[in-house]
């Protein structure tokens, strides 16, 4: 790589867009790097990273307002997360923990995705966010609810064991899992597939094993979670299901038509940025209500606190999708 194509890995023509600590964080490595290749991802000696750091700059431009409120956001997020665990109600305690810690993870990789300029991959990460976020609420709600969840598990692992063995062949799978596991999953299987049926005619009496552990659709179920969760749902759920899926409004949404024909334009990317690092700052929130509230935590009025600058940063979030915050 030559030296003529390379220049330093902050932007610099922006002064006022100073990396915030947690992008500072997560970039640090890159700042001891004197030098990169801006868009192509080559370092020096021919290390890779990965990002686009001019869409970080330009995300930093447009949201100055979420990333002031993100500092803040982080060190209650870790308040939450960083410490000691002693679950009580087994299993509730875990449920909500540790489905909760998946959104966690998921937020970050919502901002990751769309600090980078990628909208649309950040709202697809922003779907499972959601869902996780709605289900950890619900258990906690109603936390009978815990052991259904737990009990699905073989149906979805069955289903993909059954993929694995059409691919490998069952001898591949019982030498990589052992001779009986296999068994052991369909025995699982057999015990708890009569919880899990729907009935698709009740005059034929003709059911099929559910796609999910509950009967209950998403958007019921958010209602019943409480929170306002269920006035992200169009933002976080619906929206990102048709850009997740062959969909043709996945197509449409970037497709332009101009005079000399229809050509592909990306530029919703900006928009569905703006919209899942939005909606992923107001489910974020919920989910610290939801622990603050099921462990105890006592950190009622720094999530309130946390909550108005989540107004500030988004002016009338409260009557979207923040409708409750
Ligand atoms: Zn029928």
């Amino acid at each position: 790589m030559s030296n003529e194509c390379v220049r330093p890995v902050v932007p610099a023509r922006n002064p006022r867009a100073r990396l915030k600590r947690g992008w500072a964080l997560l970039f640090r490595p890159l700042l001891k790097l004197e030098r990169m290749e801006i868009g192509g991802v080559r370092l020096k000696e021919g290390d890779y990273i990965f990002g686009f750091p001019d869409e970080w700059a330009k995300f930093q431009e447009r949201f100055p307002d979420f990333l002031k409120a993100f500092d803040a956001l982080a060190e209650t997020m870790n308040k939450v997360r960083v410490r000691t665990f002693t679950p009580e109600n087994h299993p509730v305690d875990e449920t909500v923990f540790f489905l909760s810690s998946l959104v966690f993870e998921d937020f970050t990789e919502v901002w990751i995705m769309a600090g980078n300029g990628l909208g649309t991959g950040a709202l697809k990460v922003l779907r499972g966010m959601y869902e996780r976020a709605v289900t950890a609420a619900y258990v906690s709600r109603f936390p009978d609810e815990a052991k259904r969840f737990w009990k699905y598990w073989s149906i979805p692992h069955r289903k993909l064991l059954n993929h694995a063995r059409e691919l490998h062949g069952l001898a591949f799978l019982e030498s990589v899992l052992g001779q009986d596991y296999m068994k052991t999953i369909e025995h699982e299987f057999q015990q708890v597939r009569d919880d899990f049926q729907e009935t698709l005619c009740a005059k034929c009496n003709l059911t099929r094993t559910m796609f999910s552990w509950s009967k209950l659709g998403l958007p019921a179920m958010a209602k019943k979670a409480g929170y306002g969760l269920e006035h992200c749902y169009y933002n976080a759920y619906a929206t990102p299901t048709q850009q997740a899926h062959s969909t043709v409004l996945a197509v449409t949404s970037r497709v332009k038509r101009q005079p000399d024909g229809w050509f592909f334009d990306n530029s919703v990317q900006k928009v569905y940025a703006g919209l899942a690092i939005m909606t992923a700052h107001v489910v974020m929130l919920k989910m610290l209500r939801v622990e603050n509230a099921h462990f105890s935590l006592g950190l009622d009025a720094e999530i309130i606190q946390r909550e108005s600058e989540c107004k500030a940063a988004w002016p009338g979030i409260e009557n979207e999708c923040g409708k409750g915050l």
